[in-house]
């Protein structure tokens, strides 16, 4: 029986050195560089990053998603989320660290399916944080319905010829190569008829027709791209996994990526509750600073309990993770997914309230943190969906009952009362005497 919410001193230790580098030395790159994240390193930017990326290294903690196979450290999840909600404060700590997405999801699905020249030609490269990758799925008519998806791969002789249109697909302008998902047996239902390919970016045929930016994103970030593959053609070996095994792969993907990103989301939502209560003692209106308003205190105090309930949900979701594997956790990742969207949106949304006018500008990160809200109930597909198949999932521990009166009725309670004990009491009553 151990239920325990301590950290290790020795792992402690790492965490304040986490912390100390993340605000010292990596928040200053937002400024530096805003946007930059994913641009390949230019000669000023690798002066600053590498050496960053190089400390982390020398602590042992570069790339900490990653098993000792791979050159990571084999953490597990509860101290992967004590890592990553570090992290989360700053849009460049993923890449100084080597935990960005998509990549991780990415290398972690080359790592589990990849054959040995797949895992060399384009694992190495994306763990050394080198090259960027993406992930092509969502299609211009649909992202929440694998059904509706038509671009497809078909045999010819020992290649395969691909052909569709792909919508916001992540990092396409950046990436040095593309997993995309793409229909193979159309005669089965798509969860059985797809697969995935690795695609390097400059095959002839693959066309970027346009990058889309979120709003508020700057113009050379690396956006999101309308792909059009155009008899893209293949050999044998570009695909990943077994044919028609898409979607497990895909699955395997998003439930990582999933809780990473909830991890993440921690430490957004932390940085945002600290600029509200910074914000809240030092601005004076109305005889008294807006801490001392009931209703700010309300705001403080709500995302708090948000957050607390949040993260407690991660951790548990990751110690879950830990002790039974992912496949018995995959109801808490769905709600995972659901609460980062939840509480970005509602902490974020207080934090530029309390900030006034000046909250809704770009001096400063708050828009981010709705926006970012409100992307994460899309991004990995969106919350609607999850709550569907979180409730289905649900759904199945639990049996129908009589369509009249359900267990709970107190007159089929007091029937099974007395059939139970009956014959050793003089009386069963209705209701409960008053007390
Ligand atoms: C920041 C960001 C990054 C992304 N990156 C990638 C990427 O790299 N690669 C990629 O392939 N895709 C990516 N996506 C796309 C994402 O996967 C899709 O946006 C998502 O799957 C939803 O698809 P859609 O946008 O086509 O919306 P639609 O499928 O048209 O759905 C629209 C809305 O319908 C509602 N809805 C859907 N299903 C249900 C349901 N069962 N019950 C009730 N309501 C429902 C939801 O409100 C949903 O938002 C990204 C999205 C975002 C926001």
């Amino acid at each position: 029986m151990a239920w325990d919410f301590s950290t290790e001193p020795e792992f402690e230790e790492k965490l304040t050195w986490i912390r100390d580098f993340v605000r010292e030395e990596v928040e200053p790159l937002e400024v530096l560089f805003p946007g930059c994240e994913f641009l390949p390193l230019d000669e000023d930017r690798r002066k600053i990053v590498d050496p960053l990326k190089q400390q982390v290294r020398d602590r042992g903690l570069w790339a900490p998603h990653l098993g000792p196979e791979l050159g990571g450290q084999g953490f597990g999840a509860v101290k992967l989320t004590l890592i990553n909600e570090i992290l989360g404060r700053s849009g460049w700590a993923p890449i100084v660290f080597g935990t960005q997405a998509p990549d991780t999801g990415n290398a972690e699905i080359l790592a589990r399916f990849g054959t040995p020249e797949q895992k060399e030609r384009y694992l190495d490269g994306l763990l050394s944080g080198e090259i960027f990758s993406c992930f092509s799925m969502t299609e211009p008519q649909g992202g929440s319905d694998p059904r509706v998806f038509t671009t497809r791969a078909v045999r010819d002789g020992d290649d395969w010829v691909l052909n569709g249109r792909k919508y916001f697909s992540s990092n396409a302008s950046v990436a040095s190569f593309i997993i995309v998902v793409a229909v193979t047996d159309p005669d089965v239902p798509v969860h059985r008829g797809a697969s995935t390919f690795l695609i390097p970016a400059d095959t002839p045929g693959v066309n970027i027709e346009a990058t889309h930016h979120l709003v508020g994103s700057l113009p050379h970030e690396a956006g999101h791209s309308l792909i059009h593959y155009d008899n893209v053609r293949l050999p044998a070996s570009a695909m990943l996994g077994e044919p028609g095994h898409g979607f497990q792969i895909l699955q395997a993907r998003l439930a990582g990526g999933r809780i990473h990103h909830a991890m993440r989301s921690i430490g957004v939502a932390q940085r945002a509750l600290d600029m509200m209560a910074h914000r809240a003692k030092s601005r004076f209106t109305q005889g008294s600073s807006l801490a001392d308003k009931q209703l700010v205190q309300a705001f403080i105090a709500d995302s708090y309990a948000e957050l607390l309930q949040f993260r407690l949900t991660v951790l548990h979701t990751a110690w879950l993770i830990d002790t039974a594997g992912e496949h018995a956790a995959r109801a808490e990742i769905g709600v995972c997914k659901i609460l980062a969207s939840q509480v970005l949106k509602s902490i974020g949304l207080r934090a530029i309230q309390v900030h006034g006018a000046m909250g809704l500008t770009q001096q400063l990160p708050l828009t981010n943190v709705l926006l970012g809200g409100v992307a994460l109930g899309l991004a990995d597909g969106p919350t609607e969906a999850h709550k569907v198949n979180l409730a289905r999932m649900l759904l199945k521990d639990y049996e129908a009952e009589d369509p009249e009166w359900p267990s709970e009725f107190l007159d089929v309670r007091v029937a099974a009362a007395q059939a139970k004990y009956g014959d050793r009491v003089s009386q069963i009553p209705l209701v409960p005497p008053a007390p």
